[in-house]
């Protein structure tokens, strides 16, 4: 992306989801997506998950995450996407709509992870908000479809903050030599 007023490379401030020219000092940010999401248009190591176009760098209100420009959904560390529900949670909150129950289809999907190609594990958010969600509890990646985070987003859990989505590591084989555990691998 270049900049208006020089036509310079813009560079993307760090932390902050704009732009700044690092010759005239102009400020350019980029229209969020109704998710929040603002594309900065960099590249990732990441193909998308659904429909394997690339994904470019993005923020959400200045945490980073990885985006498809062709279906809108993100990709990010389960600690970033724990901070981003909870601090969408922690806003006013929004007008009461009823609830829309998510498609159980949705939960038949198969998808790669982007990281290390193996099936990610698609599941409801538990911490509530009848958002179907795509993890990978091997690279600790979420990935989230386009709208997903504003439905999870309004949802008030009545208790406890949103806890960060962690799954359980895969059971791994224990042998026991001279009393000793030894992990197989
Ligand atoms: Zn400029
Ligand atoms: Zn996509
Ligand atoms: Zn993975």
């Amino acid at each position: 992306m270049n900049c208006a007023n020089c036509g310079a490379g813009l560079q993307p401030v760090g932390g902050r989801d704009y732009f700044r020219c690092p010759y005239c000092e102009t400020f350019h940010f980029p229209t969020p997506t109704t998710d929040g999401v603002a594309d900065l248009g960099g590249g990732t190591p990441f193909a998308c998950p659904v429909c394997a176009d690339p994904l470019t760098t993005a923020a959400i209100h200045g945490h980073d995450v990885s985006y498809c420009r062709t279906c809108r959904g993100f990709l990010c560390p389960n600690d970033t996407f724990g901070r981003i529900v909870r601090e969408r949670r922690a806003r006013p909150s929004p007008p009461a709509r009823p609830p829309v129950p998510f498609d159980a289809g949705e939960l038949r999907r198969k998808a790669a992870c982007p990281r290390c190609r193996g099936r990610m594990d698609t599941h409801p958010y538990h911490a509530g908000g009848n958002a179907v969600i795509d993890t990978c509890a091997r690279c600790h990646l979420v990935w989230l479809d386009a709208g997903e985070l504003t439905v999870l987003g309004r949802y008030r859990p009545r208790e406890r903050p949103a806890p960060v989505p962690e799954p359980a590591p895969p059971a791994e084989p224990e042998v026991n030599v001279f009393g000793f555990p030894l992990r197989l691998f």
